[in-house]
């Protein structure tokens, strides 16, 4: 028999990395085929209000291509004294191009005058399956604060100003891939998604 197929449809280098190594663990036995292993498509722009309403319109657009049970996720920062931005715009925050650097430059620059008591944040992440028997979305979230200047080589985007809650003491860029998994908005919705995607993916 087969191993069972998934496509996951993401273009971030660094956020495939950390979910196809997620899946890995917790999709057991799965195949996960990435952009590069399907014919190009017009990937759809994330014009959504929400991390759900773009995560589904990618996975959406994945598996009408391919004809494959896709996975995608939506993902960014909610900042507490932002109003929560930036949001769904956290990739382009500082406008285009894409650039994390500068990205974290503006915001840092934004909190410059807000309190350390009031640096609250959380990152949050949807994850959507859809397959030819309907749709699933789930979220996690990894709360946390803010720091005030730039510390750490790992991860990506705004890990290198963020401290979890759950992990004190060092930004999200400085903790071993292990760490970040076991507490990041990513790893918990994979996690929660994963047993779910095998059951449906098992009853065909
Ligand atoms: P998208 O999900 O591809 O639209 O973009 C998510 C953006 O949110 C990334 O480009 C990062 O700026 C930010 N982001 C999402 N997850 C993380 C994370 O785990 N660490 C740091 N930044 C993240």
């Amino acid at each position: 028999m087969t191993a069972p197929r998934v496509f996951l449809a993401s273009r971030n280098a660094k956020k495939l990395q950390e979910m196809e190594r997620i899946l890995a663990e917790h999709l057991p036995g799965v195949s996960v085929l990435g952009l590069d292993d399907v014919a190009s498509y017009d990937e759809p722009v994330e014009d959504q209000p929400t991390f759900a309403g773009n995560a589904l319109l990618k996975a959406r657009a994945g598996h009408a291509v391919t004809g494959l049970p896709s996975i995608a996720d939506d993902s960014g920062l909610c900042v507490d004294a932002l109003n929560g931005m930036p949001g769904v715009l956290s990739a382009r925050w500082s406008g285009p191009p894409k650039s994390d650097e500068r990205n974290n430059e503006l915001l840092l620059a934004q909190l410059a005058d807000v309190p350390d008591e009031r640096r609250g944040a959380h990152f949050s992440c949807a994850v959507a399956f859809v397959h030819d028997g309907g749709e699933l979305v789930v979220e996690g979230r990894m709360d946390g604060s803010v720091i005030r200047e730039v510390r750490g080589s790992g991860g990506f985007g705004y890990d290198v100003v963020f401290v979890a809650d759950d992990l004190p003491g060092r930004t999200t860029a400085e903790l071993s891939r292990e760490e970040k998994d076991s507490v990041s908005h990513r790893g918990r919705a994979l996690r929660e998604i994963a047993p779910q995607v095998a059951r449906l993916l098992a009853a065909g």
